[in-house]
């Protein structure tokens, strides 16, 4: 058996490697640089936290987080390898500690945030000792561009310089080629083998429903599929975060909120909350979930329309990182549209970018509209060509849209307009379209407008996924006075003209499209076992806290599902479970044999 493979399966328990992975650690080991683009959830920290321990010296890993390297530090504690971390929450005292500690040898790994890395004075300490590699996690924060710019990312090139000999290891889960190409050239990995993965993450399931009431939807979501289980929801605003939350917490589930404008020390004790106990559900806007590794997240639900696919995708993919089977949920409508449109027109961003992030807009749109398969559309968008077979696992495949011929339904919108002089929103129009005699419809007398009443076909709902699909197309935009007026476009001519055939989805009669159908191996426990299961549980979470770390660090739910499923007797049998390493065997072994023969 091959060294690396040893230690995968002594140290961390686990019987075989995940896609690159081996490749990954030979190339790193034998002191070849590498950049990895791999998806949340790949496995990123095994490609170097294994050579680490394959050579000589302390490796050192540069990581933006603080709570990320806590995390990481305590799960190697856990399987008994020796870390530790280097950053601002240590008083001067420990940080010295820490550093005598790593002259002396005493590390594997030492997590370093990228500002102290950086100083003479550590970059000095790093010429006495033997550094076994250099990993820069989350390296896309070199990116100026990305969300997450770390000026210091920039500056870590100063390490190829100073210690030549030593390899490094450039990681990141943003999959576009623009970032990559950055990464490569900051970070100097021109010479660097690239390790490109398939980004697609098989066990989450992605469904986009039409928006009605978004929370009322959400909570039938969550108890049908997810009741008892951590997951994220994202809001556009501090607002609806707030009111989001509150309304799930008066309907019993266990929620927090999290944004950039609540104070930061209930900011702080909901994210620990969330990562430490079972269950929570963190609703938040997209300033949360940078390092957020916790493996279980089960849903990511989105209230609003993401900007892009980008940000769709990273925030859906902090969903089922354990890969077992997870949910992206979103609820999107009109509203929607309107507003992230508006938002872009109105910024005082340049021209350049405000055409980039409609582009974006544009493409998270269509994915939105789509009438065939949104796993093989987003892998598509990020250059990827998958199988041209569905995936089977969204809502697409499950549960396949009916198309209508819409176009006399457009041309009535499109003409009604024009007719009412581009300066309305959808709410009217639908009015004047439906024949409703409204104060505003009788105030500017179009009630005397030809498209006055020559839509009562169609109800209000079917109308609005009618605004809503021909925006989408392309067909309708806002005006750039920022009042939410729905104006033509070039587009909209052909299709008034009658020269272009419209079809759009029909509206869908939600369908319940569960997750657990799939998978009935997770749900079908007995009563024995779902009381094993509770009981495992009950001691993780005692054992998590008594550690002062989160449970999924103790072990994860795969480790705590097979353990009901096997229900093994004796230490021989234990350590065939994936997640139980030797040291965790050792630590845990009695205990869970001990729960397992009851
Ligand atoms: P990433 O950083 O790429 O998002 P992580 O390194 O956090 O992913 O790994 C995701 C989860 O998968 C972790 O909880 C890790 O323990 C687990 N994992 C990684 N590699 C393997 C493997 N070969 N077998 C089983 N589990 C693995
Ligand atoms: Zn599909």
């Amino acid at each position: 058996m091959s060294k690396s493979l040893n230690i995968l399966k002594e140290v961390f328990g686990y019987p075989a490697f995940r896609g690159q992975q081996a490749e990954v650690i030979a190339h790193l080991a034998n002191g070849g640089d590498s950049l990895v683009l791999m998806p949340t959830g790949g496995g990123k920290s095994l490609c170097y936290q294994i050579p680490a321990l394959l050579r000589d010296g302390v490796a050192v890993i540069v990581s933006p987080l603080i709570a990320l390297m806590q995390n990481q530090v305590a799960a190697l504690h856990e399987v008994g390898v020796r870390a530790a971390l280097l950053n601002s929450s240590l008083s001067q005292q420990e940080a010295v500690e820490v550093e005598q500690n790593m002259l002396a040898g005493k590390y594997d790994l030492l997590y370093v945030a990228p500002e102290r890395l950086l100083t003479s004075r550590f970059l000095h300490l790093l010429t006495r000792v033997p550094v076994a590699l250099f990993a820069i996690d989350e390296a896309h924060c070199v990116s100026q561009w990305g969300h997450d710019f770390r000026p210091e990312y920039s500056q870590l090139s100063i390490l190829h310089e100073r210690f030549p000999q030593v390899p490094r290891i450039a990681l990141t889960a943003t999959a576009d080629t623009v970032t990559r190409a950055e990464i490569i050239e900051r970070l100097g990995l021109a010479e660097a083998k690239l390790f490109v993965s398939s980004f697609d993450r098989p066990n989450i399931r992605y469904q986009i429903v039409d928006k009605t009431n978004s929370k009322s939807q959400l909570l039938a979501f969550i108890l049908a599929e997810h009741a008892g289980d951590a997951g994220i929801v994202y809001c556009l605003s501090r607002k609806k975060v707030e009111e989001t939350t509150a309304w799930l917490v008066a309907r019993g589930i266990s929620a927090v909120a999290y944004h950039a404008g609540m104070n930061t020390q209930i900011r702080s004790l909901h994210q620990e909350r969330f990562l430490r106990e079972d269950g929570i559900v963190m609703v938040a806007t997209i300033a949360f979930g940078m390092g957020i590794d916790k493996p279980d997240v089960r849903f990511v639900a989105h209230l609003n329309l993401p900007k892009s696919i980008e940000g769709y995708y990273q925030e859906t993919g902090r969903a089922g990182r354990d890969g077992e089977v997870a949910n992206a949920w979103m609820a999107y409508g009109l509203g929607d549209v309107i507003q992230l449109r508006r938002m872009i027109e109105e910024s005082d961003a340049s021209e350049h970018f405000k055409r980039v992030a409609a582009t974006k807009l544009e493409a998270m749109l269509a994915l939105c509209e789509t009438t065939t398969c949104r796993r093989i559309r987003m892998l598509g968008y990020f250059g990827e060509n998958v199988s041209t077979t569905a995936c089977g696992n969204c809502d697409i495949c499950l549960n396949p849209p009916q198309v209508w011929d819409a176009t006399q339904a457009v041309q009535k919108a499109l003409s009604c307009v024009y007719r009412t002089g581009q300066q309305f929103g959808a709410g009217h129009l639908i009015d004047v379209l439906r024949g409703n005699e409204t104060e505003r419809v009788k105030e500017w007398r179009h009630d005397r407008v030809s498209t006055f009443g020559i839509g009562q076909e169609l109800p209000v709902r079917a109308w609005r996924a009618v605004f809503r699909q021909i925006m989408a197309l392309g067909l309708l935009t806002t005006d750039s006075g920022g009042f939410g007026s729905l104006c033509l476009t070039e587009a909209s001519r052909a299709v008034l003209k009658g020269q272009q055939t419209i079809y759009l989805r029909q509206q869908s009669v939600q369908k319940k499209v569960s997750n657990r159908q799939s998978n009935d191996e997770l749900v079908t426990f007995n009563p024995a076992e779902q009381d094993l299961w509770e009981r495992l549980r009950a001691w993780r979470a005692n054992t998590a806290k008594e550690h002062g770390v989160p449970a999924y660090v103790i072990f994860h739910d795969t480790t705590l599902r097979e353990l009901v499923r096997l229900c093994p007797q004796s230490q021989d049998e234990l350590r065939q479970v994936t997640g139980v390493g030797a040291r965790k065997l050792e630590r845990y072994g009695d205990n869970l044999i001990e729960i397992l023969r009851i």
